[in-house]
């Protein structure tokens, strides 16, 4: 095969004709020979040559007129972006493990080395930019097949590959979900037998990989394998112990884990936001934790939310994702995940919708995509009931909302004005004083403005035996 026409552009003749100054044959390599046959469009290419990256990379670089290269004089490569892409070289190598760390001794290599040491046969394709042979694919272990048939497969035995750098693992059931390919089947079960070796990999590279699952269109499919394979049980426990049905007296719940999957799929067909996709993961990830079985009521969770969301922290600290706004994000949209069912009843109040923006905030559009995602029923007149209800939720939301402005709301009554009103000092009361106020607002017992919460901000301290020493001004 030859793919001269697509390699034919300013950067790619700037590269070749860099190799060609220096006298080094040069080769673009990896995923951009695999997505530019799979036409999907890469923004970054890797070039491999036989001699230095970094004095390939400064060649370039000259001829493009850029003037930033990033050297990584260890590992001897060297980058920089251009126009959108980034550009990386690299001096073709050979990599041989210690079996008992990760860490490859690098040595010089020919062009075969450098694909040998690749994890798949659709990663190790290389394209020559040199005069000879221009364009030409060089394909040592038919990666183009491969490619035709929807095929992941590892140059060498799986069980080296895999055993070398476990976290190829990963990369095969993510590239499986990304591409929608199989695994080849040798691939898969060596997966399964090595699964145990993930536990040597850093936790930074297996969520970097993870996220990329979790990105898929339908991640349900890289989950699965990750639970069929062993690996999600020694990097994520909780999610794989929501796998499996009990039953009792004849009463059986659902399987959580596929349950889980479903609600991930269903979400990732409306958003691409990645924590709001994490919500979907965890959103009952409690559940095994609260389970019980009564006579009377059958299988039930209580409190699996509140749980649930006590538990993000930690599973966060633990996959190394971020502990940041994104963590409390989830914490806040799994706390709340049951909320808007509760109030699809015909009968609700002003007050309980108040209280869900109040207690939503900005996170409330998100918490319906999150909620409509957690209907999972098989029967579709019930999906489309239930999507009907949380319409109508949203409708009533939204009224309630022009009227009282109660999302983002700051109840009008400060600290500060309570102190100084009763003549004291940061405490427990003005604690107690500020919340009457905030719950008599969003009870509809007061009405939402400064003079009235005034008036009750004085009532409830002589309750508590506070006595007005500055009467506020209205
Ligand atoms: P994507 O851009 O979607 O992540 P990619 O194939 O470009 O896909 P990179 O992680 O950028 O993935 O890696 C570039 C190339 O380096 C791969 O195509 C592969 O040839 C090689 N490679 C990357 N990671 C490994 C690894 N752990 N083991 C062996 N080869 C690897």
């Amino acid at each position: 095969m030859n793919l001269k026409e697509h390699v034919s552009s300013k950067v790619f003749d700037a590269v070749a004709e860099a190799g060609r100054s220096l006298n080094q044959p040069v080769y673009v390599i990896g995923g951009y020979v695999r997505d530019l046959i799979l036409e999907r469009g890469s923004k970054d290419a890797d070039f491999v040559t036989l001699g230095s990256g970094i004095d390939l990379a400064r060649k370039t670089a000259d001829l493009l007129k850029v003037k930033k290269v990033n050297q990584y004089k260890n590992f001897g490569t060297a980058a920089f972006p251009y126009k959108g892409m980034d550009l990386e070289f690299v001096g073709a190598r050979k990599e041989n493990y210690d079996r008992k760390s990760r860490k490859p001794i690098v040595e010089e290599g020919t062009l075969e080395d450098d694909q040998n040491r690749r994890d798949f046969t659709i990663n190790a394709l290389a394209i020559s930019l040199n005069e000879a042979d221009f364009g030409e694919v060089i394909d040592p272990f038919n990666g183009l097949e491969d490619l035709k048939k929807k095929n992941i497969r590892t140059p060498l035995n799986p069980d080296i590959t895999y055993s070398d750098d476990p976290l190829r693992m990963l990369r095969a059931i993510r590239f499986s979900t990304q591409l929608g390919f199989a695994i080849d089947s040798d691939s898969f079960n060596s997966i399964k037998k090595n699964a145990e070796r993930i536990s040597i990999v850093s936790k930074e590279r297996i969520i970097d990989e993870v996220n990329k699952i979790v990105l898929c269109s339908k991640p349900s499919i890289g989950f699965k394998s990750l639970f069929s394979t062993g690996l999600l049980h020694y990097f994520f426990p909780e999610l794989a112990n929501l796998q499996g049905v009990e039953i009792r007296n004849g009463n059986s719940h659902k399987d959580n884990f596929y349950h889980t999957l479903e609600v991930l799929d269903n979400i990732s067909v409306n958003t691409d936001q990645l924590y709001l996709r994490w919500a979907a993961i965890m959103h009952d990830i409690a559940k095994p934790a609260t389970k019980r079985y009564r006579e009377k009521l059958g299988w039930t969770f209580h409190g699996h939310e509140d749980k649930g969301a006590r538990m993000v922290p930690g599973i966060f600290k633990n996959l190394k994702l971020p502990l940041d706004s994104n963590m409390k994000y989830v914490q806040k949209l799994v706390r709340l995940h049951l909320r808007p069912i509760a109030l699809t009843k015909e009968t609700i109040t002003d007050a309980a919708l108040r209280r869900l923006l109040f207690d939503a905030g900005n996170e409330l559009e998100d918490l319906m995509t999150l909620c409509k995602a957690d209907i999972t029923s098989k029967n579709p007149v019930k999906v489309k009931k239930y999507l009907q209800r949380f319409q109508e939720v949203e409708r009533k939301l939204k009224d309630v909302e022009q009227r009282d402005q109660i999302r983002n709301w700051e109840p009008p009554i400060s600290g500060e004005v309570i102190m100084k009103t009763f003549g004291i000092g940061p405490s427990r009361e003005v604690g107690i004083i500020k919340t009457c106020i905030k719950e008599a607002i969003l009870e509809g017992d007061i009405p939402n403005n400064y003079p009235d919460a005034c008036e009750y901000m004085i009532e409830k301290g002589k309750e508590i035996g506070l006595t007005v020493k500055v009467a506020p001004t209205t």
